[in-house]
């Protein structure tokens, strides 16, 4: 079964309701359980729990540095391109703005790119593109690889959603995790969203995690695009779709992040805006149930919020990312996707860090220790 046929399980039953309608009583009993489950999750979720956030945040702060320590992996994003033939209303990349300057690196300005981030320190990077199949050839991939791997010992992708066996030899040149963000699990509001091109196809993407963890991906990265839609209820799907995947493809370590939508190129504005209190409880309540998930934060967070949520279950975090295409080491002139709010440099968040008492990861995995 996969996780399409598990989530239209949940056609006409009303989320939304059973999360506005859980009590204090409710919050209370999913507080005193041992490990709470799915259930309790809508109730950590609810209007009814904000009152108890504090005492969430505790819990979550002591779940996590008992499952991952006081450690924290970071890492950065590397566009390769921002061609798309998609026309995603959110994104800056969408296919429809044409007066972007459109790019795409070269393999040897990509190993610049890569050369700029391991100076900064980094070696885990995160290939990003548009869907632009006709550019970022298998060809083209292959040698950016080549050409990045002596770099880095983590190498992942957030790209176009592919198939089983080109995952499997991606995994072969070099590639170790898949990050794939269904944007929201909304179907309908999913369509409207994603009007035009191959990302329209809401199954397709959806079980892209899960092709992810068929191929062997180390890692595999899931998450709603928050400001999309109802955040109580794209919380609850994401964790029922990482309980999915931790249960079918144990093998891979998996992963979920919170980027959170603020403003867009083309004016978009989130219907379903997420306030920064909304983010603390979403991230403690998943926490509570998904004790053994990673949890990944970008720098589309101002710093003061990210300085924040570093002890409430945060533990990857992006620093210093530029998300155009050249943004390291060239003066590319490509638009960016989205406005980076914490500017900060990768050296002073490892300091903000250390000051914590978190011990920042730069280098968290060895594909030479798994062969
Ligand atoms: S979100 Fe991704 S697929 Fe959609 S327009 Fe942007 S780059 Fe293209």
């Amino acid at each position: 079964m996969s996780f399409a046929d598990v989530i239209r399980t949940y056609r006409g039953k009303d989320v939304a309701a059973e999360i506005g309608h859980r009590s204090r009583a409710d919050v209370e009993r999913a507080l005193a359980a041992p490990a709470p489950g799915l259930d309790d999750l809508l109730s950590l979720l609810s209007p009814a729990a904000g009152a108890f956030l504090e005492e969430m945040a505790q819990r979550a702060h002591r779940l996590t540095v008992q499952r991952f320590g006081r450690v924290m992996g970071m890492f950065a994003p590397l566009y390769l391109s921002n061609v798309c033939t998609n026309r995603c209303v959110y994104c800056g990349f969408n296919a429809a703005y044409t007066s972007l300057a459109r790019v795409t690196l070269t393999p040897e300005k990509a190993a610049r790119e890569g050369a700029a981030l391991r100076a900064l320190g980094f070696r885990s990077v995160l290939l990003l593109t548009g869907e632009a199949p006709h550019i970022v050839t298998d060809r083209y991939l292959k040698q950016v690889l080549e050409l990045l791997r002596p770099r880095f010992t983590s190498i992942g992708i957030e790209m176009f959603p592919m198939t089983v066996q080109r995952y499997r030899e991606l995994i072969g040149q070099g590639v170790d995790s898949l990050t794939v963000f269904q944007e929201t699990y909304d179907e309908a509001r999913y369509g409207r969203f994603h009007p035009a091109g191959r990302k329209g196809d809401y199954r397709w993407r959806l079980e892209t995690p899960e092709r992810g963890g068929a191929a062997g991906f180390r890692r595999v990265g899931i998450g709603p695009l928050l400001g999309l839609s109802d955040w109580r209820v794209e919380g609850f799907f994401v964790a029922l779709h990482a309980s999915y995947l931790l249960k079918n493809y144990w093998q891979s370590q998996i992963t979920v992040s919170f980027p959170r939508l603020c403003s867009a190129a083309g004016g978009f504005a989130p219907p379903a805006p997420v306030g920064d209190r909304d983010l603390v409880q979403l991230i403690c309540g998943l926490r509570l149930v998904l004790p053994d998930v990673g949890f990944t934060l970008s720098t589309r967070e101002s710093p003061l919020l990210r300085d924040h949520l570093i002890p409430l279950g945060i533990t990857v975090m992006s620093a210093g990312s530029r998300t155009e295409p050249g943004g390291y080491a060239h003066a590319s002139g490509g638009g960016a996707q989205f406005t980076v709010a914490d500017g900060r440099s990768p050296g002073a968040v490892a300091e903000v860090l250390r000051r914590r008492g978190y011990e920042p990861v730069w280098k968290e995995w060895d594909a030479a220790l798994a062969s």
